[in-house]
């Protein structure tokens, strides 16, 4: 037997038994004649002791051992003089009368301890010693238990998990394919799924009503932050629905994984608002409701005072930041800087204090005070806050203003990890035209069906009524970030040959891709919807951090490559040839 107990397990009560432990050396530290090692396992660190009474020959064992060697070692449990309050097992320490080297180690690139003075580029190349850390070990340890939770709460009401293949026809949810070359189909190639979309959609037509699946899928995106070439859905799809059904089935998913993990009840229905709600009031399709600062359109109360900027704008929006007023000149400069950043895209900001000695703006030239009043009344601001104006085309300038917004919550502190704010979006538009292509784009994808009371403009041959369409898709946002996805999806297959037309596919080619689900509809398909939650960034969320690699074992770095396997990477000429293939990259 290896080991009696594990390096976490511990306590005073245990004090007088013999014990063995097995594990990893994290620290050796000598004082006097004793020395103390921190044993650490999967399941916590434990205080070794070899003290003056121990045999020359163990003596001689601890001298030689170094950080992540491997041991097994034996002794009596006793109580600490000195206590560390830090750790579960800090009452006790184990006196050695054994030590049995398992295996030595190279001394690690970097400590392993929960502060690290690794680099992310040498931890990543050394995932396996990193993992050995116990913020990582938490962070799986918490994804695992998210999975293991949502399998039993989806189980308990009767969905079936079900795998579906991951060498596939391309999937039309917007990114590029990652396509595999198909050795013995020459010049042919699979893809690999951007989503199973098409496939649990046949599933709800094979009969199999309540379907989901934890499972990795793929897109050939650009990278930006924190995206990961590979992630993780919860994807779902059911029978038999309407929307409502739907949000009301995951609502209760979702609050069974925050009473279950993290033991929070929440016992109020989410808060849901549509897409143009959510564009009107937070400037944003995901809106980060842990806070208020809604935007107030104010173009109704800036006009006829010869100022140009408001005059000539198309929208003129305010957000009041409470408590404010006090905010510097050079603060306020800072703020307006801040704005003009390309990634803002604002022209210029505009600014209104109430402060103690009256109201005044940085447009005073233009605003007489009863002015400002009317203005600070619409946004509901009093006396000691700060209102912040932006103008301009309105889809540019809402969103704009919804960055500020979420600049201004993160630097008065109002977006707090622990703090979770759950919030269904619905009524997404169906379709996006593209200028540059002159065509239309779904988006979310082509098979979200359009709600009911527009199908008349969908089938219109009006390019507005058709941009107008509003889809019957919804999001999950919490905190600010799109977590789910989803939508009531088209059953029709006539209505599903509209939409490939509507998206510009001529009916040749629609057959070509998606001919399957197109011809799989003329047999009886079901009513039916789904959605899909983005589990690494849930676990994220759960854990409190902004970035999802920690939440996966062996994640890519941003440039999409796995720097401990050093992948991708080219393959031999013979292998090339196998599968018809030619670089015309040539590498040094
Ligand atoms: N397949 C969709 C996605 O990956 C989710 C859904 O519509 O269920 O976003």
């Amino acid at each position: 037997m290896y080991r009696t107990h594990t390096c976490g397990e511990l306590r005073l009560n245990n004090a007088g038994e013999k014990v063995t432990l097995a594990g990893w050396v994290q620290k050796i530290r000598k004082m006097g004649g004793m020395s103390f090692i921190d044993l650490r396992d999967r399941y916590g660190i434990t205080q070794l002791v070899v003290d003056e009474s121990a045999s020359p020959d163990l003596n001689t064992t601890a001298e030689k051992l170094g950080r992540e060697y491997v041991i097994q070692a034996t002794g009596i449990v006793t109580e600490r003089t000195s206590k560390n309050s830090k750790i579960l097992t800090g009452d006790v320490e184990i006196k050695l009368s054994e030590i049995n080297l398992l295996n030595a180690s190279q001394t690690p690139p970097f400590t392993i301890e929960d502060e690290t003075d690794g680099g992310e580029e040498i931890r990543a190349k050394y995932r396996y010693l990193d993992l050995r850390r116990a913020p990582l070990k938490k962070a799986l340890e918490l994804r695992h238990k998210m999975a293991q939770e949502t399998r039993k709460y989806l189980d308990g009401i009767g969905f079936i998990e079900v795998e579906t293949p991951v060498l596939i026809k391309s999937t039309p949810e917007g990114a590029r394919d990652f396509v595999v070359p198909s050795r013995m189909n020459p010049g042919e190639f699979y893809a690999l799924p951007q989503s199973p979309q098409t496939f649990k959609q046949l599933l709800m037509v094979a009969g199999y009503d309540k379907y989901f699946q934890i499972v990795r899928c793929f897109r050939d995106e650009d990278l930006r932050a924190d995206r990961q070439p590979e992630f993780t859905q919860i994807d779902c799809e059911m029978s038999f629905v309407e929307r409502e059904d739907i949000l009301n089935t995951f609502e209760g998913m979702i609050k069974a994984l925050f009473k279950n993990v993290l033991g929070l009840e929440m016992n109020e229905q989410f808060p849901r608002i549509s897409y143009a709600d959510a564009m009107k009031y937070y400037g944003s399709d995901k809106p980060d409701i842990r806070f208020g600062m809604k935007i107030t359109e104010i173009k109704h109360l800036t006009g006829g005072k010869d100022f140009a900027v408001f005059d000539s704008a198309e929208y003129v929006g305010a957000i009041c930041v409470e408590g404010a007023a006090s905010y510097t000149r050079k603060q306020l400069d800072e703020i307006t800087e801040w704005v003009k950043r390309p990634q803002v895209g604002a022209k210029g900001l505009v600014y209104i204090r109430l402060a103690e000695d009256g109201i005044k703006s940085s447009v005073d030239k233009f605003y007489t005070p009863e002015d400002l009043t009317a203005i600070a009344n619409e946004t509901g601001a009093k006396s000691g806050d700060l209102i912040l104006v932006l103008a301009g085309d309105k889809k540019k300038t809402q969103d704009a203003m919804g960055t500020l917004r979420i600049e201004m919550g993160n630097r008065l502190g109002f977006r707090k990890s622990d703090h979770y704010a759950p919030l269904w979006v619905y009524d997404f538009p169906l379709l996006e035209w593209d200028e540059e292509t002159q065509r239309f784009y779904a988006m979310h994808h082509p098979f979200t069906s359009p709600k009911p009371e527009d199908m008349g403009k969908f089938y219109s041959s009006n390019r507005e009524d058709i941009a107008n369409v509003c889809a019957n898709a919804y999001d999950f946002v919490l905190n600010g970030t799109e977590i789910g996805g989803g939508s009531i999806r088209i059953h029709d297959s006539a209505v599903q040959k509209r939409m490939f037309e509507v998206l510009g596919f001529g009916s040749e080619e629609a057959d070509y891709k998606f001919g399957f689900i197109i011809n799989a509809f003329k047999f009886g398909a079901p009513p039916h919807g789904g959605i899909a939650f983005g589990f690494d960034r849930f676990c994220a969320l759960f854990g409190g951090q902004e970035t999802i690699r920690d939440y996966i074992a062996f994640p890519k770095n941003n440039a999409g490559r796995d720097v401990m396997l050093d992948a991708p990477s080219a393959i031999d000429a013979t292998q090339m040839d196998e599968l018809f293939l030619k670089s015309t990259v040539k590498k040094s």
